[in-house]
């Protein structure tokens, strides 16, 4: 029998969103439900951003659909993840499944209630991930310091809109890494940018579409709990 989630993927392999394999396998093994509240969970498997509390949104399926295959060379078992924005954690646990065996996907997120929020939705179904260190989800903020003591990674995955394509996030991509970013200011046009690092460590940029997000927090309007390089769960 289907699911509603199965229902919600079924919609997105027949608009030809989801293109691989690995990408269905994931969305359907991760439930949209245990990642909104109510009122939203009644919406779940709509394809629309949904409020997750903290003024924050979980994007629209669409959306993550469209970073996961366009993350797709990169998500591969054993390769290291950063999903900075993790918000509700249901892109974090996607692409945690795509990665196993031996992958492991980081998310950084700035409200250190969502981050712990996003821990227990993950809980539901995937604890054994979470225990195994397979998803460490942390609080802080991912133009500060919380990646400092960090090594590279092969995919970045960006849940929020830089207003200039960050540094710090370009010098933490892997050679043959690459990183899908929102770029653009807040109400004005923001376009999804795709970074590759190639063999020597240059990047080429391409820019993919016009999207929607809100803004990636500069460090100095954060106001987490713990600014020294996050915090665990
Ligand atoms: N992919 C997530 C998107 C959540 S919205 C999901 O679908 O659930 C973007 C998230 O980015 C918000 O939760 C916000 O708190 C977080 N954020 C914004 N700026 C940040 C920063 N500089 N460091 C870490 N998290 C940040």
């Amino acid at each position: 029998m289907y699911s509603s989630q199965d229902v919600l993927v079924n919609q997105l392999v027949n608009e030809g969103i989801i293109r691989h394999k690995q990408v269905e396998r994931a969305m359907r093994a991760v439930d949209r439900s245990h990642f909104v509240t109510s009122p939203a969970k009644s919406y779940a498997y709509h394809d629309n951003p949904l409020p997750i509390g903290y003024n924050e949104t979980i994007s629209a399926p669409h959306m993550h659909a469209t970073c996961l295959e366009l993350l797709i060379n990169q998500l591969k078992p054993g390769a290291r993840v950063l999903d900075v924005g993790s918000g509700s954690g249901y892109l974090s646990a996607a692409m945690a499944i795509m990665v196993q065996p031996n992958g492991r996907v980081i998310g950084i997120e700035k409200h250190p209630e969502l981050a712990e929020q996003s821990v227990k939705n993950i809980r539901k179904d995937m604890a054994d991930m979470v225990d195994s260190g397979a998803i460490d989800i942390r609080a802080g903020n991912a133009l500060g310091d919380a990646l400092n003591e960090e090594e590279g990674f092969d995919a970045i995955h960006v849940g929020a809109a830089a207003a200039t394509l960050p540094t710090v996030l370009v010098e933490k991509l892997k050679r043959h890494g690459r990183m899908v970013i929102p770029v653009g200011e807040q109400w004005s046009y923001q376009v999804m940018q795709v970074i590759d690092k190639d063999d020597h460590g240059n990047i080429k940029k391409h820019d993919l579409m016009g999207v929607r997000y809100v803004p990636l927090t500069p460090p100095e309007e954060y106001n987490g709990s713990d600014q020294s390089g996050g915090e665990e769960f």
